[in-house]
């Protein structure tokens, strides 16, 4: 099978790629699984340099990286790429790894030597978006290949060149051909995989409907998995937020990317005394998007990553203003809008029974709503089948986390909104997925424990 990256700049076909057949996929695990044991036995320290030297390679083809995802994904290059956050990433995770896998020692005397190791699954197979696609990926290649994991990263067909920029930075610095192999697998190749236990464990981020296809292949094997699906996250402004930085932020969270974030703002809750001033201001800030081609430095918002997503925010658009929402920004102010360039939009007189407050847009639009206090606003957020994160605007610290114990969410945030700090576990609940990554619980996601009773005669 050949897969097609279609640019959504212009409709080209900007790469193809062949899938590898059922027999190629099998010589690469079998590869993969002879080269992880002699990787395991090298000392962590030599891995966490040599994975910390493969990130920073990614960084000097930083320059041909940009515009290459604006190419593949439609991200415009006044961006800068993805390195920050990649490096930022990779770095906590290797700062954190001797202590996240050291054994946990419980008796080392005359009499018995008893201690939990933490040892690695195998082979990681790593299943990726393109939405992030450098960011998403770090977040399990970098840990697992410092836990001693092998990695076979399968990225998104929209986003082919990622996973080969990834394997060439990897593999001049050292790390073994077979440790890091890119390859790149059809659907029901993946399943077969999974379902023949391929793989120790097996990350997933994307959709919703993925997620569950890996489940299925995963059934009766005992595969671990990591899921990191979809989201259709809330902010809510409360009463004593600070209305500029709520709605610069909210915004910038509904719209970056063009929307295409897993935990983007999709719904926005306002106490009733700040929404018009919040609605107002943030118009007047959506107004001023710059939609075009994404090579072009004025740009603020690409297109989509392609036109089958912006037809999907169009249609749930679309629907919602036939049941009663009402549109503020004017199409006359986006005349670019066509194709895969998809005009931002922001909805007021919403309601739950409006896909756009329901289902993931991943798109450029966001619905506003007013509440009249913290409980209808708990009820609202919690009425999601997702849950990725929340943002809760207010001065009140002990209010925000007395409001966040009650929200069925991974992350809650206060005064802050789509950002991932390692430190932190990305997780989620719900439709969103199961398991975590990043953070010391990322690592104990990518290995296993193994208990050493020992006896001294
Ligand atoms: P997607 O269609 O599920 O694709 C994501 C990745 O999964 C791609 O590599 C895709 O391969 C692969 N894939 C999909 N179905 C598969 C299957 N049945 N078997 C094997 N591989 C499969 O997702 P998307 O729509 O492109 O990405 C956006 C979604 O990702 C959104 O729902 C977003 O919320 C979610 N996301 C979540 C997080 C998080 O951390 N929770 C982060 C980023 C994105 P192909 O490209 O070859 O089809």
């Amino acid at each position: 099978m050949t897969l097609q990256c279609i640019s959504p700049i212009d409709g080209s076909v900007y790469a193809t790629r062949d899938t590898l057949s059922r027999d190629a996929a099998d010589a690469a695990v079998g590869r993969a699984k002879s080269a992880q044991t002699e990787w395991a036995a090298r000392p962590l320290s030599e891995r966490i340099a040599l994975v910390q030297a493969g990130v920073a390679a990614i960084g000097t083809m930083n320059d041909t990286i940009v515009p290459e995802l604006a190419w593949q994904m439609g991200r415009p290059v006044r961006y800068g790429g993805e390195f920050g956050g990649f490096n930022e990433r990779a770095s906590y995770m290797a700062s954190i790894a001797q202590n996240a896998l050291a054994p946990i020692e419980i008796e080392d005397s005359d009499a018995f030597r008893r201690v939990i190791k933490r040892v690695p699954h195998g082979v990681v197979l790593v299943v990726a978006p393109w939405n992030y696609p450098y960011m998403t990926a770090i977040n399990t290649v970098a840990p697992a290949l410092i836990a001693g994991n092998a990695v076979m990263l399968k990225h998104a067909s929209q986003t082919p060149l990622v996973g080969e920029r990834l394997a060439a930075a990897f593999h001049s610095v050292g790390i073994p051909e077979d440790v890091f192999q890119n390859v790149f697998l059809d659907h029901q190749t993946t399943s077969d995989l999974i379902a023949d236990r391929a793989f120790g464990f097996v990350n997933f981020t994307g959709s919703v409907g993925g997620g569950q296809a890996i489940e299925r292949a995963a059934a009766g094997t005992f595969t671990g998995i990591g899921l990191e699906l979809g989201g259709k996250d809330p902010g809510y402004v409360m009463d004593d937020a600070n209305l500029d930085a709520a709605v610069d932020t909210l915004l910038d969270g509904a719209m970056f990317n063009s929307g295409q974030c897993c935990c983007g703002i999709e719904r926005i809750y306002v106490h009733e005394s700040l929404f018009d001033a919040f609605v107002q201001k943030a118009v007047a800030i959506v107004n001023g998007y710059k939609l075009g081609n994404p090579l072009d430095a004025e740009t603020t918002l690409g297109p989509m990553a392609h036109v089958r997503f912006a037809d999907e925010v169009r249609a749930q658009t679309a629907e919602a203003i036939a049941d009663g929402a009402v549109a503020h920004i004017d199409p006359a102010d986006f005349p670019e809008d066509s194709g895969a360039y998809l005009m931002p939009q922001i909805l007021t007189n919403v309601t739950h029974d409006m896909r756009v407050m329901r289902e993931e847009s991943f798109g450029p639009v966001v619905g506003i709503m007013s509440v009249k206090d913290d409980a209808e606003a708990i009820r609202l957020m919690n009425d999601s089948a997702f849950g990725l994160t929340a943002s809760l605007w207010t001065n009140d610290t002990a209010r925000a986390e007395a409001i966040a114990d009650q929200i069925e969410t991974g992350t809650v945030f206060m005064n802050r909104a789509d950002y991932l700090d390692p430190a932190l576990c990305w997780t989620g609940c719900k439709d969103t997925g199961r398991g975590g990554g990043l953070s010391v619980i990322g690592y104990h996601n990518l290995t296993r424990p193994k208990s050493y009773h020992l006896k001294k005669a």
